[in-house]
C-alpha cells in the first residue's frame, strides 16, 4: 500500500488501501470517460500510469523534497503540455490547454504541492516560448525548464508593489554593450529560493509601467540572492524573496526591452489564470475522490456514513459543483485549442474577451476549490484532518489560490471594469 505516511496511522488499513492513487484515478476516470475525447482520455491514463509506477517504485510518502522528482517527470514529458515544443525537438502529443488540464489532474492526484512547484517553472517557460527569437541561450533555457533539468520562477511581485504590479520599483539600466544592470527586490516568488532560471520584470523609470522590461536571468550570476519564505500551507514548496544588486543581464537574455515589458506581462496573464482554474478543478476532484471512497466505507451506528443525508447530500452537491466547473474548464480549453490550431496564436479580440472570462473562472474556481477541499475533509472528520492522506495537503494548498495570479478582489475589479465597457458598447 502507498499513501501519505503520517506519524501515527489513524485510518483503518482497508480504507487507507482503498484510497490509493490507483483507486482515486479509477474514480476520476469513471466520471470523465464519457465527456473526454479519446486522445485526451488516453493521455490522462498514460500520465496516471506514470505516477502510479513512480509512487510505487520510489515508495513515496509525500514528505520528500518534491524538486528531486522533477527531472524524471520531465523525461516523461509531464511538465508542460501547453505546447508541442517542436522547436526543442520534443514534439509532444497531445498538446494544448485540454492536454494541459489532463496533465495537471493526473499530477495533482499524485501530489498537489508538486503541481505548484512545477507550475512556477512553466510560468517561467511561457514568456520564453513567445520571445525566444531562436536565440541559442533562450532555447537552451526553455528546454532545461520543460524537461525538468532546471527549475524556474517568475518574478513580478515586489515587497511594496503587490496587486499594483505595473508601478514597479525594481530598476534596469541599459549599458553601452546592450546589456542591462538590475537593482531591486521581489517577493513571494514560487520556487524563488530554488530556481536556476528566472523571468524578471523591471522598469527603467520607477513607477512608470510604460518603461517595463522583461529579462531571463540565470540565478548563478553575481548580484542575485534569494531567501526562502515560509508559507505554512505549502511547506514543501520553496517561495522566495529575491534581491538584485547590480545584476548584469547580457543582451541575449533581454526578452523585452523597456517599453515592451508591460505588454509581455499581460499577454501571459490570461493563460496563467486559466492554468489556476485547471489546478482548482484538479484539487476539487482530488478531495471528492478521497471523500467519496471514505464515506462509502466508514461505518458509524452500523451504517456507511454516505447513507446519512448529513454526509451523502453535501457530498453530492460538492460533486455536482466540481463537475460543473470541469465542464466549464473543458469548454474554454477546447475554444483556446481550436483558436490555436487555426492560427497558431490567440487573436487579439479573443484575448481581450478572455480577460473577463479568465477572471470569472479564476475567482469562482478558487473559492470553490477551497470550499470543497475543506468540505470533504470536514465530512471525513478525523480522517480528513490527520496526516495519513494528502487531504491535509489539499486543505492547505486550496487556501492560497485566491491570492496567487491576482487576488479575488483584483479579479472582481477587472470584471466590474469589463461590465462598464460592455455597458458603453450599448
Ligand atoms: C503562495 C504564493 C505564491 C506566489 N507566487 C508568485 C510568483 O510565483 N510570482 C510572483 O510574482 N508573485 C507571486 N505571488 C504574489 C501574489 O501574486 C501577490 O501576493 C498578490 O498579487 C497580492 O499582492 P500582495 O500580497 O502584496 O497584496 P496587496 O496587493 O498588498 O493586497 C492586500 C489586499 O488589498 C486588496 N487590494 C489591493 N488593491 C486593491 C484594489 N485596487 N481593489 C480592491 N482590493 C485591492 C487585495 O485584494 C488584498 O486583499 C505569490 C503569492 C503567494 C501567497
Amino acid at each position: 500500500m502507498v499513501n501519505k505516511k503520517g506519524a501515527v496511522q489513524c485510518i483503518n488499513e482497508e480504507i487507507l488501501e482503498k484510497m490509493s492513487l490507483k483507486n482515486r484515478y479509477s474514480f476520476l476516470n469513471n466520471n470523465l470517460m464519457s465527456i473526454l475525447k479519446p486522445e485526451h482520455f488516453n493521455f490522462l491514463k498514460q500520465a496516471q500510469r506514470f505516477f502510479i509506477k513512480f509512487e510505487r517504485k520510489n515508495n513515496i510518502t509525500h514528505n520528500e523534497d518534491l524538486y528531486e522528482w522533477i527531472p524524471e517527470i520531465g523525461k516523461a514529458g509531464l511538465i508542460s503540455r501547453v505546447n508541442n515544443f517542436a522547436e526543442l525537438d520534443l514534439n509532444y502529443e497531445p498538446y494544448g490547454m485540454t492536454a494541459e488540464f489532463m496533465r495537471i489532474i493526473a499530477t495533482d492526484f499524485f501530489d498537489p504541492q508538486l503541481v505548484m512547484g512545477m507550475g512556477a517553472s512553466v510560468l517561467a517557460a511561457n514568456p520564453i516560448i513567445f520571445h525566444h527569437e531562436n536565440i541559442e541561450e533562450r532555447l537552451k533555457a526553455l528546454k532545461d525548464l520543460i524537461t525538468g533539468e532546471k527549475i524556474g520562477c517568475l518574478c513580478i511581485t515586489e515587497p511594496e508593489r503587490g496587486s499594483d504590479a505595473v508601478h514597479m520599483l525594481t530598476t534596469c539600466e541599459e549599458n553601452e554593450d546592450g546589456s542591462y544592470t538590475m537593482n531591486g527586490e521581489k517577493i513571494y516568488q514560487t520556487n524563488g529560493s530554488k530556481a536556476d532560471l528566472a523571468v524578471v520584470y523591471a522598469v527603467s523609470e520607477q513607477n512608470n509601467g510604460n518603461t517595463m522590461a522583461q529579462f531571463l536571468v540565470d540565478t548563478s550570476w553575481e548580484g542575485w540572492s534569494a531567501e526562502r519564505i515560509n508559507i505554512p500551507w505549502t511547506p514543501r514548496v520553496h517561495v522566495g524573496k529575491e534581491t538584485f544588486t547590480n545584476l548584469r543581464i547580457p543582451p541575449e537574455y533581454v526578452l523585452g526591452k523597456p517599453g515592451l515589458g508591460r505588454e509581455h506581462l499581460f499577454e501571459g496573464l490570461n493563460l496563467e489564470r486559466l492554468g489556476v482554474v485547471l489546478v482548482n478543478a484538479a484539487e476539487a476532484w482530488n478531495a471528492i475522490s478521497h471523500a467519496a471512497i471514505y464515506a462509502n466505507m466508514r461505518k458509524q451506528f452500523d451504517k456507511e456514513i454516505i447513507k446519512y443525508q448529513g454526509v451523502g447530500f453535501p457530498l453530492a452537491e460538492m460533486w455536482a459543483k466540481t463537475m460543473s466547473l470541469t465542464l466549464a474548464a473543458l469548454h474554454i480549453c477546447q475554444i483556446v485549442d481550436d483558436k490555436l490550431e487555426k492560427s497558431g496564436i490567440l487573436p487579439k479580440s479573443f484575448n481581450l474577451a478572455l480577460v473577463a472570462i479568465a477572471s470569472q473562472l479564476k475567482s469562482q474556481s478558487a473559492k470553490l476549490s477551497e470550499r470543497i477541499c475543506y468540505g470533504c475533509a470536514n465530512l471525513m472528520a478525523g480522517a480528513g484532518l490527520c496526516d495519513n492522506t494528502i487531504m491535509s495537503d489539499l486543505l492547505g494548498i486550496s487556501r492560497i489560490h485566491q491570492v496567487g495570479g491576482g487576488t479575488s478582489q483584483i479579479q472582481d475589479y477587472i470584471m466590474s471594469y469589463a461590465l462598464r465597457q460592455l455597458f458603453k458598447m450599448l
